[in-house]
């Protein structure tokens, strides 16, 4: 059975360019409950952390470089069969294939600087929220 919850970042484009709030309403919006949520930075060393499972691609320092330049807002979301539905929310990696009025068809920069992070499982939602937020069972 699909989990209800899901975690998710504005990254650092996003956030430097204004358009925290307008992403959060966008979330609110489409249902999701903020569940545990705050402004941070990632150090180089953490970003690298988070994106190990990329650490072979040929973008992993520019993306960890990118990922540590500047603010970001994590957060934990709950909603029915969240992990999935806060994919199509979100839209395509690369924001030139990503559908209308999705988030990153709307805010993102580019491939890398695309506005904001969705986990793609049930598994990573978990271990990514932990990774911001230790004591999440108080939410
Ligand atoms: N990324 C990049 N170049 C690529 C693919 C990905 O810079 O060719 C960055 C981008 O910021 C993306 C992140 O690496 O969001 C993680 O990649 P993944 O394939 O997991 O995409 P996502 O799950 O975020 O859609
Ligand atoms: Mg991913």
């Amino acid at each position: 059975m699909a989990g209800n919850r899901t975690f998710t970042m504005i990254k650092p484009d996003a956030v430097g360019a204004g358009n925290t709030g307008a992403i959060i309403k966008m979330i609110e919006e489409a249902g999701f409950k903020i569940v545990a949520m705050k402004k941070t930075y990632m150090s180089k060393e953490r970003a690298g952390q988070f994106y190990a499972v990329h650490k072979e691609r040929p973008f992993y320092q520019d993306l960890t470089n990118y990922m540590s330049s500047g603010p970001i807002v994590p957060m934990i979301l709950e909603k029915d069969n969240a992990v999935e539905d806060f994919r199509k929310l979100i839209g395509a990696t690369n924001p030139q294939d990503a559908a209308e009025g999705t988030i990153r068809k709307l805010f993102a920069k580019s491939i890398e600087a695309n506005a904001i992070h969705g986990s793609d499982s049930d598994e990573n939602a978990e271990i990514e929220g932990r990774f911001f937020f230790a004591d999440v069972e108080k939410f």
